[in-house]
């Protein structure tokens, strides 16, 4: 089991297969990208796979894949394979823009993924189109029923943009009233690899609150998994619900059970942090599994106990992309 340095079981791995994305969302880049890694740089399927295989059995039984946008790597199907031979694993889920899930969604449903995430963070076609600075929103939102409809558990990440999108958070709710599936709206952190600096945001999780009691005044608190990160609320009469995400408040540091690989192989054990090692090099090095095991125990021992904690230890974090971190 990985136990860190305040006595927080780590069993979620967050781990980015690609740095690379189809979409410009304007909070994640800047318009013209970011510098995306060499190809070399990249783990190979293999590699992500070893890391898969040598983290389960370090006690990870929860695998998100994110990135960048998953399915921009061609063989991402092959490594979804390989990650569910791990017998350990209990979940492996996908966190996607869903522009490009559409021709695998049933082999997806086959290999028992039933956790997806989508990010959407409007309702409004000129207003996505606007954010996201492509065009695709009809094949998003086609991919989301098809993904609701075929029994997938689907979260819908919205983050709440001043000036750009808060017309769009009582629309949203529709999604929830008329089918069983989570909103969560998420603060804005500044991850957007420097094309905006703040230290402070006008929608915090308070403010997206109460700005839906204004239309909802009769919303019930739901119970939460203590490593949760949202804050979850019902809605009464409708068929799903609706979650606030404190990322940029940090409330949820204290039960923090997560460790992030980028798709560069960093080890991440704070978002808030700096990268503490990397892998790539390590399992380059033809090192041993002991050997990988004992950096990574090395890294979770020495874990910052909060993210303003983890903050310190990096000047430069604001000027990363959360497409380089994987979310
Ligand atoms: N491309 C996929 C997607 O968008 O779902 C996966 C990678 S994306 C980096 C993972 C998550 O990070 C998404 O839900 C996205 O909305 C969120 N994200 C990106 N930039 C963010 C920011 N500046 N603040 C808060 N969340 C952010
Ligand atoms: Fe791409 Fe996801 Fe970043 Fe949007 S949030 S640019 S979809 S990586």
């Amino acid at each position: 089991m990985l136990i860190d340095n305040h006595n927080r079981k780590i069993n979620y791995l967050r781990l980015a297969v690609t740095d690379r994305c189809n979409l410009r969302c304007n909070y994640c880049m800047p318009s013209e990208g970011i510098d995306f890694a060499k190809k070399d740089k990249l783990l190979t399927n293999e590699e992500l796979s070893k890391i898969g295989e040598i983290l389960v059995q370090m006690g990870i039984d929860k695998i998100r894949i994110t990135g960048g946008e998953p399915f921009v790597r061609k063989d991402l199907m092959v490594l979804l394979r390989n990650l569910k031979k791990n017998k350990g694993l209990k979940e492996l889920s996908i966190t996607t823009n869903a522009t490009l899930i559409g021709p695998h969604i049933d082999e997806l449903k086959e290999l028992g993924i039933k956790d997806v995430n989508v990010s959407m963070d409007a309702i409004n076609k000129a207003t996505f189109e606007r954010i996201t600075r492509r065009d695709h929103y009809d094949v998003v939102h086609n991919n989301l029923i098809r993904l609701i409809t075929k029994g997938f558990n689907v979260r819908i990440n919205f983050i709440v943009l001043d000036n750009q999108n808060v017309q769009d958070i009582i629309p949203i709710l529709d999604l929830q009233k008329h089918y069983p599936v989570s909103v969560r709206f998420l603060e804005e952190m500044p991850f957007n690899g420097g094309s905006k600096k703040f230290n402070a945001i006008k929608w915090d999780y308070k403010a997206i609150l109460s700005y839906i009691k204004s239309t909802f005044p009769s919303i019930e608190l739901l119970p939460s998994p203590k490593t949760s990160t949202s804050i979850n609320y019902k809605i009464a009469g409708h068929k799903g619900n609706f979650g606030l995400i404190p990322s940029f408040s940090r409330t949820f540091c204290g039960s923090c059970n997560r460790l992030r690989i980028t798709a560069l192989g960093d080890v991440i054990t704070c978002l808030y942090g700096p990268p503490k090692i990397n892998l790539r090099e390590i399992i380059r090095g033809n090192s041993t599994d002991d050997n990988i095991k004992n950096a990574i125990q090395g890294v979770v021992g020495k874990r910052a106990i909060t993210g303003f904690e983890a903050q310190k230890e990096h000047n430069g974090v604001f000027d990363n992309s959360m497409t380089s971190i994987g979310g």
